[in-house]
């Protein structure tokens, strides 16, 4: 492990001759290959110590060397030539970030080409290769690289034609054997390409060509330039076919670096081995005074580290990246939150130190199950270690645990004083540390009184456009958000009794007094843990049997909402809270129709709960967006941050499980995230979990309730007897849905497709998809009378079950017509457009008048008391039709 050891390039540039036999020259080292960018082909006409900046786009002159820059430039060459040489490639290419670099390497993949990649690589790398998946026709298998034996099973020599791999893995630090995984595939599959994201070691660190790889690349943005003032990709390789093919897609697609970038590159470039040196230096200090506090630490260069051995045999040193866990969330932002010297950044690879909370930040846009699935702790810290006084840097990180309460003096003379780490215990001031990273350091909305005003919270139902009833047998499914939404409003009471008003379950209501509700059955979820996976069932018990009437019992819908509303208003008290006040819901549209009413309701009750709790804080600003960030609502809204977002999700799912068993967690999810998402069961050999589906454009549907009661749990168990019986022909209907969601999702993700396009290839799905769902025996004659009406050459729409497509050209008339027509045979038809908004809270700034802060002064109260009223008593009062228009007059809202 001694990064001076001199090291043979192939593009070294030449080490003056001996001046006699006695002492011969060693070659140059690597510090001193970066520092000198010399290339003996290309000297300066002028003998300029610093490569000029050839600014121009063309070149005079034929047959000259350069004659237009897409093509080539001379200050790209020099930088070009000079990372070869300290990557010990003979070829290299500078493209204009890291995602263009791995884009140049996948586009040499054809249709029925295979990928093993990483199950953990960075964010935007598992983006290109999704997208490469369903627009490109490559199958991809992630695997965890880590365990080298994992990759054989999938290693085909006909297909297998790209292995992507990343070491150490980012933020968890995890060793991939890059060597060993070389030699595994060259032997059984040699025509695999093997392309190494090498950009948390850079070249001074790792050199995978050195160790079997065909191609290396760096995102450049980090340690290569050093100083987060340019975006840069750089590709190398040693095999002169590879070159010549991705030197040709750079050329033809123009993505190369341009003059300018190159020459911030070069110069930053010719630092890189002092920074390394200081920085890992550094790094290594910070690791070992977090380990010795005792938190759990990974970085390389600590003895424990899993895989250490390989890393030391294929790395010249451990980098400059490292996290660790608190064991609590809140913790962990309050940490992030206190530091000073190091910056709240997504990246890495700086001069200047960073801290974040990748779950927050750099992976917020990988769903919260997948991140579990992954390992991804939601409490993790990650450090990025710059280059200032490693005194300054241990002396902020220890002050911010201090201050964060995440260590504390021992007691003893003050000659034995030392620091250590304290248990993690419930924390108050939570969600600072989002905030100021949603908000970079802008106030947030704070009250000490959260409880003491209204909330006016809103989320949409759902529509499951492709996949229903194949969905539970491991069929992907393609759901999105309606424009019907359910609304919650909590108004303060003071009277020491929780009440709800459920105004769409025939106005019921209901009150208890707080203390005596059974709380000696609770057992409370801390601020900044997470539910259980399971519910509670001694509190859902208690619940059941002591705090509902015989007459609430009897009301299957009104007694789930009590109970799921209670149990969440019980189980997240903290700190003594137990507010007084009125939750009243409203819906506009149907519940109970299969249109996710119960998660729309959940995640509003939800939002309420953790809103009066103070478990979530609104920031004063709408939200920057978050890089990677998918989340984004169709008007493109983003102020609700995702942290708060995924917070509420976490809680709407637990209600949704009490409101329905076993819920797949999909109509919470749209609910809370709007616009659309795919999902597949786990289980089936398909990979499992939901996607939001990205670009996805607003559509209007028509969703008809046919108002016969449809009993779901039946029509599963039909549809599973069936495939007991008739395994084939089932099975042949489901591979064909499968193939329907697949061909829909790639549609609705294709930013090139026309709308005119992209709708009719819809209905025709539409049309396919339903005619298999009346193979599986889900369609009834209510359906069927429907799905002709809208058929009928007048209309002619396609409809499957309940959902019916409207195009952009059906006529204002035919469509009014046909809702009369649909509602004059005693049917509901509600129009829709799918994919917008998810979970809104109407801003609390700006409009005092409507929302009951506490007042300061008699005067002030008697002024307001008539607001307070209104707001309530007209969210009651409106007609449904009305309601939504009047929502949105109040004022502004803040979505997700
Ligand atoms: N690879 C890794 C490991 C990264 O961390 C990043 C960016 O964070 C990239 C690739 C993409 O690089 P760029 O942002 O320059 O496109």
């Amino acid at each position: 492990m001694d990064s001076t050891n001199p090291k043979m390039f192939s593009q070294d540039i030449p080490t003056p001759e001996p001046e006699t036999p006695f002492r011969p020259r060693q070659p140059y080292r690597f510090s001193t290959l970066c520092a000198t960018v010399e290339n003996p082909s290309q000297k300066d006409q002028y003998g300029s110590s610093s490569v000029p900046i050839y600014q121009t786009a063309t070149f005079k002159g034929v047959n000259g060397q350069y004659d237009y820059t897409r093509s080539g430039n001379p200050t790209r060459s020099h930088l070009e030539h000079h990372l070869a040489k300290i990557s010990s490639a003979t070829h290299a290419f500078v493209v204009s970030s890291g995602m263009a670099a791995l884009d140049t390497i996948l586009r040499m993949l054809k249709p029925g080409d295979e990928v093993i990649a990483g199950d953990d690589l960075y964010g935007g790398t598992n983006r290109i290769l999704a997208y490469l998946k369903t627009h490109g026709g490559v199958t991809v298998h992630h695997v965890d690289t880590t365990k080298p034996d994992t990759l054989l099973p999938y290693i085909n020599p006909e297909k297998t034609a790209m292995v992507l791999l990343e070491s150490p893995t980012n933020p968890l630090l995890k060793i991939v054997d890059l060597a060993r995984i070389a030699a595994d595939i060259k032997e059984r599959a040699p025509n695999a390409v093997i392309v190494v994201d090498n950009t948390m070691m850079s070249p001074y660190l790792q050199r995978p060509l050195e160790h079997g790889a065909d191609i290396v690349y760096d995102s450049a943005t980090k340690y290569l330039s050093g100083h987060h003032d340019l975006m840069a990709g750089v590709i190398t390789c040693n095999r002169d076919d590879l070159a010549k093919q991705m030197g040709f897609v750079i050329n033809a697609a123009g993505n190369a670096l341009t003059p300018f970038d190159c020459f911030l590159l070069l110069r930053g470039s010719k630092t890189l081995a002092i920074r390394m040196d200081r920085q890992q230096a550094t790094s290594m200090l910070v690791a070992q005074m977090l380990d010795r506090l005792g938190f759990k630490v990974h970085y390389p260069g600590l003895a424990e580290h899993p895989n250490r051995d390989v890393h030391e045999r294929i790395a010249d040193g451990y980098g400059a990246v490292l996290s660790f866990t608190t064991g609590d969330k809140a913790l962990s932002e309050r940490i992030v939150g206190a530091t000073r010297l190091w910056g709240i950044s997504v990246s890495f690879g700086c001069v200047n130190s960073l801290i974040s909370m990748p779950c927050v930040m750099s992976h917020a846009s990988i769903d919260p199950a997948t991140r579990a699935a992954r390992g991804l702790p939601e409490d993790l810290i990650r450090l990025c270690v710059g280059i200032e006084d490693p005194a300054d840097l241990l002396d902020d990180l220890e002050r911010a645990l201090l201050e964060a309460g995440a260590i504390t003096l021992t007691a003893g003379g003050d000659s034995h004083q030392c620091y250590v780490r304290t248990i993690p215990s419930e924390g108050t001031a939570i969600s600072r540390a989002v905030q100021k990273l949603a908000f970079n350091g802008s106030a947030e909305y704070t009250t000490e009184h959260n409880d003491d005003r209204e909330w006016f919270v809103s989320a949409p139902g759902k529509v499951i456009l492709f996949g229903e009833h194949a969905v539970v047998h491991g069929v992907t499914a393609v759901a999105a958000s309606v424009d019907l939404r359910c609304y919650g409003v909590t108004t303060p009471r003071h009277d020491g009794k929780v009440s709800v008003h459920f105004i769409d379950i025939d106005s019921f209501t209901q009150e208890w007094k707080v203390d005596d509700l059974p709380w000696d059955a609770v057992t409370p979820v801390r601020v900044g843990d997470f539910h259980p996976d399971t519910l509670d069932h001694k509190l859902v018990d208690a619940i059941t049997t002591r705090a509902l009437s015989p007459e609430v019992l009897a009301k299957p819908s009104a007694r789930q909402a009590c109970i799921a509303f209670l149990y969440m208003y019980m189980i997240m008290a903290h700190g003594g809270k137990r507010p007084s006040f009125d939750f009243s819901a409203r819906a506009t549209l149907p519940v109970g129709a299969g249109l996710g009413s119960s998660a729309s309701f959940s995640a509003c009750a939800a939002t309420a709960l953790l809103l009066l709790y103070s478990r979530i804080q609104l920031p004063a600003q709408p939200a920057p967006t978050t890089d990677g960030h998918v989340h984004v609502s169709h008007e493109g809204r983003r102020a609700i941050p995702p942290a708060l977002a995924e917070e509420v999700n976490r809680w709407a799912f637990v209600s949704e499980k009490i409101l329905h068993g076993n819920p797949s967690g999909v109509d919470n999810s749209v609910s809370v995230f709007g616009g659309a998402l795919s999902y597949t069961r786990p289980g089936f050999g398909r990979k499992a979990g939901m996607i939001p589906i990205q670009g996805f454009k607003s559509l209007r549907f028509l969703l008809t309730d046919s108002r016969v009661p449809r009993n779901t749990k039946q029509l599963v168990a039909g549809v599973a007897a069936m495939k007991e019986q008739e395994p084939e022909f089932v099975n042949g209907l489901l591979s064909a849905i499968q193939h329907i969601s697949d061909e829909a999702q790639r549609a609705l993700a294709d930013p090139q497709l026309s709308r005119q396009t992209l709708l009719s290839a819809l209905s025709a799905l539409i049309d396919e998809n339903h005619g298999y769902l009346v193979k599986l025996g889900v369609s009834h004659p209510s359906l069927e009378a429907i799905r002709s009406k809208t058929a009928s050459p007048q209309y002619a729409l396609s409809t499957k079950l309940t959902v019916t497509l409207v195009p952009d050209d059906l006529s204002e008339s035919s469509l009014r017509e046909l809702m009369a027509s649909l509602s004059g045979d005693s049917f509901v038809p509600y129009l829709t457009s799918v994919g917008g908004s998810g979970l809104g809270i109407l801003s609390p700034y700006n409009q005092p008048q409507l929302l009951a802060t506490p007042p300061e002064s008699p005067c002030e109260s008697e002024a307001r008391a008539g607001a307070v009223e209104s707001l309530r008593d007209t969210f009651a009062g409106k007609a449904t039709a009305d309601l939504t228009a009047w929502a949105d007059n109040l004022g502004r809202w803040l979505f997700v």
